[in-house]
């Protein structure tokens, strides 16, 4: 865990995408993981988790606060929580001002068509080259898709570890395109949940908003939050 916390992406969220703009500008080549408590877990008991998260060629960024605020702890300085649903909506900006193209891979069908009707209002510089939802069987014939349309910027929404592994698998059939696993942001973006209200964000408490409106969530986030409280502790 502590090579996770050494790689983890510590500057500001700003700077950040200031990196997002530049590579998709330059056509250069990036996979992002989005990680929280249960990423630097499940990097304990999943080695093919643990080889693409310390591969050089993944950038591991904060999303959750428990990353952020245990990070600390070990003395890292690390600025801020860079939320993944933010890297998403700011791939869409930046995507819709340099006129790129975008492939959406993930969630449910009407998730998907409603994220088309979000492109088509606000980002209309964005050009979508393809769609596919989350429950198709052939995954690895999607990205075989998506790699011959090469797109600049491509989102998967599949959950983790699925979409990370998944890109990663196919990650060299790639010579360009802005990867991110996004989880469940198409359900937000498309507007069929609702992110959390801002005070809740503010106050670094989104995980508990989410949890609210999903109960079914409470033993994952129990699970992996615990586990990760002892396992700072103990390097601590
Ligand atoms: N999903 C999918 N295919 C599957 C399982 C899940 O497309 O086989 C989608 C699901 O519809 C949701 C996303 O993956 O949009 C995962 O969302 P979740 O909120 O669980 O992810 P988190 O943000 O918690 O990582």
């Amino acid at each position: 865990m502590k090579q996770l916390f050494a790689k983890l992406y510590k500057n500001s969220e700003e700077s950040f995408y200031e990196i997002l703009r530049q590579n998709l500008n330059e056509n250069k080549k990036m996979f992002i993981v989005t990680a929280n408590p249960e990423t630097f877990i499940m990097s304990e008991k999943d080695e093919e988790m643990k080889k693409l998260l310390l591969d050089k060629e993944s950038i591991l960024v904060p999303d959750g606060i428990g990353v952020v605020k245990a990070a600390r702890l070990l003395n890292y300085d690390v600025k801020e929580r860079i939320a993944g649903i933010d890297i998403a909506n700011k791939l869409l900006e930046l995507g819709n001002v340099s006129k790129k193209t975008i492939y959406l891979f993930g969630a449910k069908q009407e998730v998907i068509d409603s994220m088309k009707a979000v492109l088509n209002e606000k980002y209309q510089g964005l050009k979508l080259v393809g769609s596919s939802n989350g429950y198709v069987q052939d995954k690895d014939k999607v990205f075989r898709e998506i790699s011959k349309l090469n797109p600049d910027i491509i989102l998967v929404a599949l959950g983790i570890p699925i979409q990370e592994k998944l890109i990663y698998k196919h990650l060299n059939e790639f010579n360009k395109g802005i990867f991110v696993g996004v989880g469940g942001s198409f359900d937000v973006i498309s507007g069929h949940k609702k992110r959390a209200p801002k005070i809740f964000v503010k106050l670094n408490l989104e995980w508990l908003y989410r949890i609210i409106c999903e109960p079914k969530r409470i033993k994952r986030f129990y699970n992996n939050n615990v586990k990760f409280i002892f396992k700072i502790k103990k390097m601590k």
